[in-house]
């Protein structure tokens, strides 16, 4: 996945999506290893006041807003000599006139397609937290990535364990990639609760704190099957060899079984910064403020399989990622969909499988697509939900 090493001048970090929760812990990294990575780009969709106390700590002077309303608004509050790109053109053109050699995806959705092609056109690493976009168009990321001879480098925690324990290139040598999942909060819940539950449940994480979408994602199991398409993809494994693993406490971020039969694993607090930082600075590790782990007080890690037969996001998930095609574009737009029905009140929690199930069961799939194809399948797929 990565082919060059940085070297430990500091990096010049884009952030896209910076008032987010990734984007918040981006710049929580930045403010601890400064000597190691300077912001030079911020961007994010309408949160003005968010992104203008961002400038005002970072200095940085190219910012980018795509709603064109927040743009105009930043323009009115920022320093003349900031640099505010509007609408999501601006995206691409922030990145295009950024002087960063990293660009951090985060922005929540497949928004951050364009400016992540973009991104490696002009030769900027990528530190991608947007699952959404490998899902989409993995193919066409990674091998942009190889012509242009950029990194790609996993910000999501699972991936990004997945990264450490392969250090050494030992691809030929995986014989299954265990990705961990917390569960989410109805890992125990009676298979009979389940249709009742709320939103307001359903964003309540038992480990991790982060963004809505995320987090209902996490509760369906989504999360999880976009998380093995994504490995699919940053590590060219087949889906055969990645499975999923409930591992409550989320301090196994993830493990590598090999042809030995040994497992390596990667374990750390459940605080994104880690990945982050571990992107940032790779191949090098480089101290900082984060909580050690203490193994006494642990006192237990557990580990169970998912129930899939409860929550089918991880059968769907992989069905889509085995046929290919336009297939997984198709479910990462009706989830999208279906989640955000979900949080604006509109359908019940079980809708969101029910419904990504029925709109893959009605798609033509288009088999080697081109950008311009899941771009297609995925506006498909957003009207066929909205039919539903
Ligand atoms: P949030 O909802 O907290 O933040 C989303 C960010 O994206 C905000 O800055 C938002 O701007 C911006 N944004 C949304 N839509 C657009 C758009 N069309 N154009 C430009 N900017 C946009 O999400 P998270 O930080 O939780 O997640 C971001 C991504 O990272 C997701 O793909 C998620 O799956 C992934 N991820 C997140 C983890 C986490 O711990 N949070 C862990 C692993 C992966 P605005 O504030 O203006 O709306």
């Amino acid at each position: 996945m990565a082919s060059s090493s940085s070297s430990s001048r500091p990096r010049k970090v884009l952030v896209l999506g910076s008032t987010g929760s990734i984007g918040a812990s981006s710049l929580k990294v930045a403010r601890d290893i400064p000597e190691r990575m300077t912001i030079t780009g911020l961007a994010a969709q309408r949160s003005v006041d968010a992104l203008v106390a961002q400038v005002a700590e970072t200095q940085v002077k190219q910012v980018a807003l795509t709603d064109a309303g927040a743009a105009r608004r930043a323009r009115e509050l920022l320093p003349p000599d900031v640099e505010v790109h509007g609408g999501e053109q601006g995206l691409v053109d922030l990145v295009r006139a950024s002087d960063a050699d990293m660009v951090i995806v985060a922005i929540v959705g497949t928004a951050g397609l364009a400016p992540a092609l973009a991104a490696i056109e002009c030769g900027k690493h990528l530190a991608v937290a947007s699952k959404e976009i490998l899902v989409m168009a993995g193919e066409a990321v990674m091998s942009a990535a190889a012509k242009y001879g950029v990194d790609i480098l996993p910000v999501d925690s699972e991936h990004n364990a997945i990264f450490q324990c392969l250090e050494g290139d030992r691809q030929s040598e995986i014989r299954r990639i265990l990705l961990t999942a917390s569960g989410g909060p109805f890992r125990s819940l009676p298979a009979e609760q389940i249709a009742h539950v709320t939103v307001t449940q359903a964003l309540k994480h038992p480990t991790w704190t982060m963004g809505r979408k995320i987090t209902i994602d996490s509760a369906t199991l989504f999360n999880k099957g976009l998380e093995m398409i994504e490995a699919r993809w940053l590590f060219g494994v087949p889906m055969s060899k990645i499975e999923v693993v409930v591992h409550p406490q989320s301090i196994v971020h993830s493990m590598v079984e090999f042809v030995d039969n040994s497992v390596i694993a990667q374990l750390s607090h459940s605080d994104m910064c880690f990945p982050i930082q571990y992107a940032v600075t790779w191949p090098e590790r480089v101290a900082n403020s984060l909580p050690p782990l203490d193994f006494a007080k642990l006192a237990a890690l557990h580990f169970e399989a998912p129930r899939t037969d409860v929550f089918p996001a991880l059968d769907l998930a992989r069905q889509a990622g085995e046929t290919g095609g336009t297939l997984p574009a198709v479910l990462n737009a009706a989830n999208e969909m279906a989640v955000d029905a979900f949080l604006n009140g509109r359908i019940s929690f079980p809708r969101i499988w029910q419904t990504v199930d029925t709109v893959m069961q009605k798609h033509d799939i288009v088999h080697h697509p081109s950008l311009d194809q899941l771009i297609a399948a995925d506006a498909w797929a957003r009207r066929a939900c909205s039919d539903l």
